[in-house]
């Protein structure tokens, strides 16, 4: 549980694990915009996650390596953590599912409205278009992004399986190359685009014979999901440990079964 008393009027004190990132320049705008709501409390490196003490939450948008001791200190703390992150392995997923037994963490590939909007469209167009159509994950970002596919577009196949109730038959393809032959009933496709300086684009499309649907989220600046995170960061303080997302946050979870998986 977090230990630490409700900020009551003072503002949230925030722990920023990568505040040198973009990511972390991002969020550091954003708090400076609402003094009164948020204070950036303590700014955390490379391997040094000491102090959290002072902070009410942490929020960590840096690299996958980071993750596992950023949960130990976080949990060893009491900290609730907003962990904003992609990239990880099966693993590394999996220990923040077992950190989750201790602490509140709020855990997404994408804290924009926009996107999480997009997230429940999703989920709701593909369990009314059925099985004939096919479904298809087009993502874009800057040149200097590390993972591919995007966690955006992981989640996008995610909820696309769930929705088509496909569990573990489902057959993501991320690219095509070669004698691939005909697209399978089970296939979900994702294509990774990297160019210039693009915050993020990704594309559902939703393809049968003679018509197609596509859903389409544009991020133009990061400061979209800068807001986002603080909005969850204050959202999480004094929750019970559980792994949430940043549809939990938005109240966008329609049925049980819309659940987060990892
Ligand atoms: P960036 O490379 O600009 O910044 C990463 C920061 O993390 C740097 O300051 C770096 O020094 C620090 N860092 C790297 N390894 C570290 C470690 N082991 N311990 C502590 N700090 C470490 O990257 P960025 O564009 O700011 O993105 C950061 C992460 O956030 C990426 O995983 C990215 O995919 C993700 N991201 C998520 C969302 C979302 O909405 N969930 C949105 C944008 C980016």
């Amino acid at each position: 549980m977090n230990p630490s008393p409700p900020p009551g009027k003072r503002p949230l004190r925030v722990a920023l694990v990568g505040a040198p990132g973009r990511m972390g320049q991002a969020i550091e705008a954003c708090a400076k915009r609402e003094p009164d709501a948020y204070e950036i409390a303590l700014r955390l490196g490379r391997e040094d996650f000491t102090g959290l003490e002072r902070a009410d939450v942490v929020i960590d948008f840096s690299a996958p390596a980071a993750t596992a001791p950023v949960l130990a200190a976080c949990a060893a703390a009491g900290k609730p953590l907003v962990l904003g992150t992609t990239g990880h392995s099966a693993s590394e997923r999996e220990g923040i599912a077992a950190a989750s037994r201790m602490i509140p963490i709020v855990f997404a590939a994408n804290f924009s409205v926009g996107v999480n909007t997009l997230f429940w469209l999703t989920r709701q167009a593909a369990r009314m278009l059925g099985p004939t159509f096919d479904l298809e994950v087009i993502e874009t970002h800057h040149r200097l992004k590390k993972d591919a596919p995007s966690g955006t577009a992981r989640r996008l196949v995610e909820i696309l399986a769930e929705a088509r109730g496909l569990g573990d038959s489902a057959d993501a393809r991320h690219g095509r190359e070669g004698l691939v032959g005909a697209r399978t009933a089970g296939e979900i496709g994702g294509h990774a685009v990297r160019g210039g300086d693009v915050v993020g684009e990704h594309t559902v499309l939703f393809a049968d014979l003679g018509e197609r649907v596509e859903l389409v989220h544009r991020a133009t600046n990061r400061e979209t999901f800068a807001a986002g995170a603080l909005r969850a960061a204050a959202w999480l303080v004094g929750r019970s440990p559980a792994l949430y997302d940043m549809e939990d946050v938005l109240g966008l979870r329609s049925t049980p079964a819309d659940g987060h998986s990892l």
